[in-house]
């Protein structure tokens, strides 16, 4: 596979505490990577070491073949590599498009990016956004009047806005109605047609509705890998799930 993000025996230790012992992960070009595990299991560590919001004790990240290990995480997002973080992190007093306006490439904070003349680029620019994310008939509605699924999208936004490359998505259906599940994976489904995408879910619906690859942790190591079938017919997947929290192997089979 030519991997576009590649992570190589990655270990994080948190005090003595081996939260991720030796991960191995590929991601292809335009690819959606699943990444599914219990509570505890390390897919939050992982996402966090990717971009060094977690200190990476040992092992290697590449992003397109080079070595990013240990990066601050403002050069990683500025290489290409975008992460929704589990809460919103938008201004609720703007409105949607101002939201997307500020997360654009090259503006500088508030005043700068709501006084300067907004080019006709930047202009087309979000509203391809907005039609990304569903909310195009939203643009002038203040962020704090949204729901909390709306809320999401408009990050997701505000992270491909920054048009990365790699996008990491860390449960992105939290909270979220069935429908507005859905249409989160239709998002994610048009997003790939640009960019690859990593995603932390637990909603096994939601899986099998974008999943083309799973990677399921376990304490901190790669339990397996694979389709969404070999994933479900897997003994030792099954034996970690059976009758335990929300992902139900044989509820989604
Ligand atoms: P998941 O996202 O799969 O639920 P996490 O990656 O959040 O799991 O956490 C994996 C393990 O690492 C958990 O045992 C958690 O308590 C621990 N952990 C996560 N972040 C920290 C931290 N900053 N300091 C200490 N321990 C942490
Ligand atoms: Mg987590």
């Amino acid at each position: 596979m030519n991997s576009v993000l590649s992570v190589k025996n990655l270990q994080v230790v948190f005090s003595g505490f081996k939260a991720l012992k030796g991960i191995d992960l590929e991601v292809g070009d335009r690819e959606i990577v699943t990444i599914i595990g219990p509570n505890g299991a390390g897919k939050s560590t992982l996402l966090d070491a990717i971009v060094s919001k977690s200190p990476v004790a040992e092992g290697k990240v590449y992003y397109q073949g080079k070595d990013i290990t240990n990066k601050t995480p403002y050069d990683i997002a500025r290489m290409g590599i975008g992460r929704k973080f589990q809460n919103p992190n938008v201004y609720n007093e703007l409105t949607v498009f101002e939201n997307i306006l500020l997360a654009l490439k090259g503006t500088h904070g508030i005043f700068a990016s709501m006084t300067a003349k907004l080019t006709p680029q930047k202009k087309n620019k979000i509203i391809h956004v907005l039609e990304q994310i569903g909310l195009l008939n939203y643009a002038s509605t203040p962020v704090a009047l949204l729901s909390h699924g709306q809320k999401q999208w408009v990050e997701i936004g505000m992270v491909i806005a920054q048009d990365p490359k790699v996008v990491l998505l860390d449960e992105p259906t939290a909270g979220m109605t069935p429908e507005e599940t859905y249409a989160t994976g239709e998002i994610i489904q048009s997003l790939v047609h640009n960019h690859s995408v990593v995603a932390i879910e637990h909603d096994m619906e939601f899986v099998k509705q974008i999943a083309e690859r799973i990677v399921v942790l376990h304490q901190g190591e790669k339990l397996a890998e694979g389709s969404v079938e070999e994933i479900q017919n897997n003994n030792k997947v099954i034996e970690v799930y059976l009758g335990r929290e929300k992902i139900d192997v044989d509820a989604a089979a």
